[in-house]
């Protein structure tokens, strides 16, 4: 035999049954957005590995360790897209949408990809559904977006998910922190590990995101920046922790939460689930990102939900209804049925047909076996009095159906089986 074909590591299929957990998911954010008045944007995969470099940041560990990077036929040096921020923000520059609305709401969905070490919840191929929104400065806005993302896992039926906040400054909060942190890195630097050493000469935040126990274990002693916000940053952060009350969004303080992105300004914000360290998502304002690729000075603000894990969390649905399946005894019967089946199908009936059915007997222990609800056998008979045979799988009844009414029957049959699936 030939060797087998497989994935390869870090990235799966999802196949059919999963599939629809993943579009019940979708499509319940996709009303959301829209109910927020939030337009999609579909973006390429591929970026240009300088946006990357200038958004998300040249030392943080996606941009250092994660990237998919590699040379086109002209030698440019491109990467597949490791989030998807970094390239609306590209899009909203490039197509001047500044220009268009005072405030600009895109929505994305689709794959990232991250060269990380594949675990539960973590690939290298994963998903994300996400928003961005362009020109909104009030606290008011990062209170909506933090209340759409939760009105997303409320409509999903997820369990309950806990929204951790903290505020990260602005640039002046951020150079006086730094200050701080450097002060207290260096008394303790013999205790770190070698990346931290290298992050601590070349972006010091980012000494903050090192998963490394040891290093986390020393950072729960380090400064906090709740103490070194501005007046201005300060008090967005205290407006955003009224409104979020106000909206009764669960939420709790983490002043240690930094996100491993470099752009993230003030407010940022993660969503978990119970009991499980992995955030369903994340986000926060990044009101210096569009100046600094250059676009006008434009606030912004945006999350991204990890629909891997979120699907993971969610109970399976219940299966929707195989489809009809057709089978035709005989060659004559198959040639004068192509029309029923076209027509069935125009009528509205999900249905397949098994041409190569070979014995009746055979044919119904496969559709069995494949908890088929309906069949519809046509042999000569049935051609000869126009009317099909069906054969309710489930509580082994069969019944002539005229072939004028069989689209109805079909649908209602199939319909009232998709209940008793649901009920079960
Ligand atoms: P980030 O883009 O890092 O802010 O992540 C936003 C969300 O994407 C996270 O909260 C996760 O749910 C999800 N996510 C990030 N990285 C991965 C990964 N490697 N595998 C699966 N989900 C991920």
């Amino acid at each position: 035999m030939n060797e087998e074909v497989r994935a390869i590591r870090g990235v799966r299929d999802i196949l059919p049954e999963e599939s629809l957990k993943w579009r019940i998911v979708e499509d319940a954010a996709r009303e959301l957005f829209v109910r927020y008045g939030f337009g999609e944007i579909r973006l390429p995969l591929m970026e240009e590995l300088s946006l990357f470099r200038r958004s998300v940041g040249n030392f943080t560990d996606i941009v250092q360790k994660e990237m998919y990077v590699f040379q086109d036929k002209k030698g440019r040096t491109l990467s597949l897209r490791p989030e998807a921020t970094a390239s609306v923000v590209r899009a909203f520059i490039e197509h001047r949408l500044f220009l268009t609305r005072k405030v600009t709401r895109l929505y994305y969905v689709g794959p990232m990809f991250r060269y990380d070490r594949p675990q539960k919840g973590r690939y290298r191929q994963f998903y994300q559904i996400g928003v961005e929104l362009f020109g909104g400065k009030s606290p008011r806005y990062d209170a909506e977006i933090i209340m759409l993302a939760y009105e997303i896992f409320s409509a999903i039926g997820m369990p309950p998910v806990q929204v951790a906040l903290n505020s990260v400054g602005c640039s002046l909060c951020k150079t006086s922190f730094a200050v701080e942190l450097k002060s207290f890195l260096h008394s303790r630097r013999t205790n770190f590990c070698p990346d931290c050493l290298q992050r601590m000469n070349q972006n010091i935040l980012r000494v903050l995101d090192c998963k490394v126990p040891s290093c986390r274990q020393e950072l729960r002693d380090a400064p906090l920046f709740s103490a070194f916000l501005c007046d201005s940053c300060a008090s967005h952060h205290a407006e955003v922790v009224k409104q979020l009350s106000k909206l009764n969004i669960p939420f709790y303080e983490d002043s240690s939460l930094v996100r491993g992105l470099d752009y993230y300004t003030k407010t940022v914000f993660e969503f978990l689930a119970q009991d499980d360290p992995n955030a369903l998502c994340g986000g926060g304002r990044y009101d210096n990102l569009v100046a600094n690729l250059g676009g006008p000075e434009t606030s912004a603000i945006g999350f991204a939900i990890g629909m891997d894990r979120v699907c993971a969390a969610l109970p399976d649905p219940s299966l929707e209804p195989s489809p009809v399946r057709i089978i035709f005894l005989g060659e004559n019967a198959c040639n004068a049925g192509c029309d029923l089946v076209v027509r069935l199908r125009k009528e509205g009936v999900n249905l397949v047909v098994d041409y190569d059915a070979e014995s009746l007997k055979n044919s119904l222990k496969s559709a069995s076996r494949e908890s088929v609800g309906l069949v519809v056998i046509i042999g000569e008979n049935e051609l000869s009095s126009q009317s099909a045979t069906v054969r309710n799988m489930t509580a082994g009844t069969q019944e002539q159906v005229a072939f004028t009414v069989l689209s109805h029957y079909l649908k209602e049959h199939l319909a009232c089986i998709g209940r008793t699936h649901a009920e079960n």
